[in-house]
């Protein structure tokens, strides 16, 4: 597998998913098709940085980290969010930084950072470049410059502590590999989001990501027991015991902190011994409301399994529909799909199946969880062939307490249908769960208007209306980014806006790190 992705599409072209025969139906049902030409050779705009600061960086960290050639600008242009893609696809990459800077050491991440301060160039730290809501697309309006610090050279398991279940990594290590070096030692991180492929250990602690076995394992930042932070006013080094309470916790200032306040150099996070025994199943619940509630019975008896999620009524149709191979016609209301992983399973698993069956569930076998895992990094090749088949599809996500739950999912379902039309497609899915709320997960598929962008930036402006004005939060996993800026400040209020501009003039006083980012 490579690690750069396609300018204009997600992931290894290898991997290209054409639009399985029975989705295409539903979809043809729903939408209608179009073809949406891809662009191929796509223009850059020319650089706007001068060639003397270009000359002065690579006296400073070697000429081979410097890379200002097409290729590697074009990949480094903005993330994977489906406005992304169709900008990318309208041959837009205005956002193009105007050289890549590929560090090889947390000193060479510091001399960057002080090259940048003493010419004022904008610096946006680059992971896996699988952000979806536009925190790589800093503006540049006002500096002499804008490169993007593509942390890919720092790809090392630097320690193991196997007293402490710890372990040291570099930010540009990709999820495969982080997993790889850890099993070399019978560990496990645990983190798998739906872009593990291409994510990076920086930003997963950049972004506060989660991922699908976040319920056994919890969310990244809960992993982070330490971290090493480049800043243009020096170095941060975070986390010298396992819990403290040495005032507000800095380590928790700087994720989530998506490249604002410093890069992120090395990283420590707690891990697991690598699981004997794997287990994933299926479940079906009559609602949607029945199946949230045994989730919730099972996260507030501390039963969680590894991995839980459930669809609701029309995920679980086009779920069926993609899965037709599997047999069991029969399957009605909700699935859901539950991981247990351990050294031995079979004592928890009996305890969950127990609550399951107690509040309605009907266990729907192995095969139909099994085939969730071996496809569970397959989707965004999908929503490609989409895109190409003229349907608009984009995902967002938002997360609130137990009693909001049906508000919410309501709300945020009629503002997309309203936004987008007849034939509008909503699915949604809990997919993350805790003692007091769970998460909401929504796809969300429409036939694509003229100039899909404006059609699609409504839908999502109404969604996130929705969702701050039902009180729940505008990303659970996500981050802000640029995307989610407009609505942060409804989230947080005026008081924590101070606060972050606050730590941001402090420790970024020249405003070079990521700016428009995040920070309202
Ligand atoms: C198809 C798809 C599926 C996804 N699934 C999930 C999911 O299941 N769960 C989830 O949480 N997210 C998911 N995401 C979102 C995204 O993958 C996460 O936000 C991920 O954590 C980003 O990691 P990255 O290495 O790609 O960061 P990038 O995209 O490179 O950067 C993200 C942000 O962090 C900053 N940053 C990156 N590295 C550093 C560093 N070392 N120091 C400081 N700042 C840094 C960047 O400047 C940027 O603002 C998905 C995205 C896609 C496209």
């Amino acid at each position: 597998m490579t690690l750069e992705m396609h300018p204009q599409r997600w992931g290894d072209p290898v991997h290209a998913e054409p639009l399985p025969e029975s989705v295409r139906g539903l979809v043809d049902a729903f939408v209608g098709t179009r073809d949406t030409p891809a662009v191929d050779d796509v223009q850059l705009p020319a650089p706007g940085i001068g060639d003397g600061l270009v000359a002065a960086l690579r006296v400073a960290i070697g000429d081979d980290a410097v890379l200002t050639d097409d290729a590697s600008r074009r990949l480094r242009t903005r993330g994977k969010s489906t406005p992304d893609l169709l900008r990318a696809r309208n041959g837009d990459l205005a956002d193009a930084p105007d050289a890549v800077v590929r560090p090889g050491s947390p000193e060479d991440v510091a001399a960057v950072l002080a090259w940048a301060v003493e010419h004022h160039v904008a610096v946006v730290p680059f992971g896996g470049g699988t952000c979806v809501t536009g925190g790589l697309a800093a503006r540049r309006d006002g500096y002499a410059g804008l490169i993007s610090l593509d942390l890919i050279r720092l790809d090392r398991l630097l320690s193991v502590d196997k007293v402490s279940m710890t372990a040291v990594l570099q930010p540009g290590m990709r999820g495969p590999a982080a997993e790889a070096a850890l099993a070399e030692h019978g560990l496990t991180l645990g983190h798998f989001p739906q872009s593990f492929e291409f994510a990076s250990i920086g930003g997963f602690a950049a972004t506060r990501s989660s991922g699908q076995s976040s319920a056994g394992f919890g969310r990244f930042d809960d992993m982070v027991v330490g971290l090493r932070v480049a800043t243009p006013i020096g170095e941060l080094v975070a986390g010298s015991s396992p819990a403290n309470a040495a005032g507000p916790d800095v380590r928790e200032m700087v994720l989530g902190s998506e490249g604002t306040l410093g890069v992120i150099t090395e990283v420590t996070v707690r891990v697991r011994p690598v699981a004997a025994e794997k287990v994933y199943e299926a479940w079906s619940f009559p609602t949607f409301a029945d199946g949230a509630e045994a989730m919730r019975a099972l996260a507030q008896s501390g039963r969680l399994p590894t991995v839980l999620r459930l669809s609701d009524e029309t995920e679980t149709m086009v779920n069926l529909a993609s899965q037709s191979d599997i047999g069991g016609d029969g399957v009605t209301g909700c699935v859901m799909i539950l991981g247990h992983e351990g050294a031995s399973v079979a004592a928890k698993r009996a305890e969950v199946t127990g609550v399951l069956e107690s509040l309605g569930g009907t266990n729907l076998g192995e095969e139909r969880g099994q085939a969730w895992a071996a496809g569970r990094f397959h989707a965004p090749y999908l929503r490609d062939s989409m895109l190409d088949a003229g349907v608009l599809v984009e995902t967002l996500e938002t997360a609130t307490f137990w009693s909001n739950r049906e508000r919410l999912h309501q709300a945020v379902k009629s503002a997309l249908e309203t936004s987008l039309g007849e034939g509008t497609l909503v699915l949604c899915h809990i997919s993350h769960t805790y003692e007091t709320g769970c998460s909401l997960y929504f796809t969300v598929a429409a036939k694509q208007a003229e100039d899909p962008l404006p059609q699609w930036l409504a839908a999502k402006a109404a969604a996130s209306d929705a969702m701050i004005d039902s009180g729940a939060t505008i990303t659970h996993h996500h981050a802000v980014g640029t995307d989610h800026k407009p609505w942060l400040e409804r989230e947080i209020g005026p008081v924590g806006v101070a606060m972050l501009r606050g730590l941001k003039s402090a420790v970024d006083p020249d405003g070079v790190l990521n700016p428009g980012v995040l920070i309202p």
